[in-house]
């Protein structure tokens, strides 16, 4: 990782950087911070003579060569100074909502727009509507490119910030330029890599968050950072972590709620988290339980899904969207215990990093 010594390097810097790195068959992509663009060494930067001669540039600070598998998603990564930003909210200083319908009904639009003005009264941060879905069965509705303009729509009429999963590159593209404000990487392509190395580069300039749902099949913690580290070298850092519970879970519950993890994520990378507890338990009556607790495991925010009338809803909707008067309740409840646990951030002996 190159830093320089003013905010961002010249083009003509950049160019002479690359130059070096090239003979060492190395190059690098920039990755814009809140103060300061850094460069992320493609390839192994472990070279001395290599680290010598672009640390002998005079607009460089230092090279950082950390040796780790996510080195840019790593709690000692020069990145962890960035501050994530949505809707005037700063990650990890103030509690972020995102909730929305599963589906948006394209036959139903008016839905999606009821539920978009009640989670907005609800105290909500972020809209999240599902344009295109990711099913088990083919047979399944299967989501529509029309639902994009129902959840624009609901932006202009609400003035919240919006949130839509992408599964493939076209979808992506779309959604890229319809000027989404967070796109999200569901649990079947967590670790569909070039994916996410390729949402990282379309939003590489723009301040799209995305949001990473981890793998339903519960690898090791470090494939899950992996998986966020692919995005960060695409060049976007606006990563939040989510876990939304894996498989199988225990009868009565949807999948095995993992929100405990939290804490593990957050000693080991400066990436917000935000959990997903309605995937988790998959049915409204738990969903707020998980939340708290999520919140008392130390997460930045949740994602959960709301629907004004969830008997009317599609996709998971009648069956584990919460109602917006809930939905009210539970910030006001997540919101105590999120002030509650700023007082404990002592217990993660590397907090004082984040
Ligand atoms: C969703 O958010 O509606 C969704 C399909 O999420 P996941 O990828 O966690 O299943
Ligand atoms: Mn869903």
């Amino acid at each position: 990782m190159i830093l320089p010594k003013a905010p961002a390097l010249t083009e003509a810097q950049f160019a002479e950087v690359l130059e070096i790195l090239s003979e060492f068959d190395c190059s690098a992509t920039p990755i814009a911070g809140e103060t300061r663009t850094i460069y992320a060494i493609r390839g192994d930067e472990r070279h001395e003579l290599m680290i010598n001669r672009i640390e002998g540039l005079p607009y460089i600070d230092r090279v950082d060569t950390m040796q780790s598998p996510y080195k840019l998603m790593d709690i000692q990564s020069e990145l962890a100074k960035n501050k994530i930003r949505i809707n005037n909210r700063i990650l990890g200083q103030d509690l972020l909502i995102v909730a929305g319908h599963c589906t948006i009904d394209p036959r139903n639009p008016e839905l999606f727009i009821e539920t978009a003005h009640a989670i907005k009264e609800a105290g909500a941060h972020v809209l999240r509507g599902g344009v295109w879905k990711p099913r088990t069965s083919p047979h399944s509705y299967q989501g529509d490119a029309k639902a994009l303009e129902t959840l624009l729509r609901a932006r202009e009429a609400t003035g919240l910030p919006v949130n839509a999963e992408v599964m493939d590159e076209d979808q992506l593209q779309m959604a890229v330029e319809s000027g989404a404000d967070m796109l999200q990487i569901g649990t079947r392509n967590a670790l569909n890599y070039s994916l996410l190395r390729k949402i990282g580069e379309l939003t590489a300039d723009k301040n799209t968050l995305v949001l990473l749902k981890r793998s339903m099949h519960m690898g090791p913690i470090s494939e899950f950072i992996c998986a966020a580290e692919y995005i960060v070298a695409g060049g976007n850092a606006n990563v939040l972590m989510c876990p939304r519970g894996t498989a199988p879970g225990p009868e009565g519950f949807r999948n095995n709620p993992d929100e405990s993890i939290t804490p593990l994520i957050k000693q080991r990378t400066w990436a917000p988290v935000v959990v997903d507890p309605s995937h988790s338990v998959g049915k409204a009556d738990y969903v707020p339980h998980a939340a708290l607790a999520a919140i008392a495991y130390g997460a930045d925010g949740l994602c959960i899904e709301c629907h004004t009338n969830p008997p009317k809803g599609i996709g998971d909707d009648p069956k584990q969207a919460i109602r917006p008067e809930v939905l009210r309740r539970l910030i006001k409840d997540a919101e105590v215990i999120y002030e509650m646990k700023k007082e404990f951030q002592g217990y993660l002996p590397t907090a004082a990093h984040h």
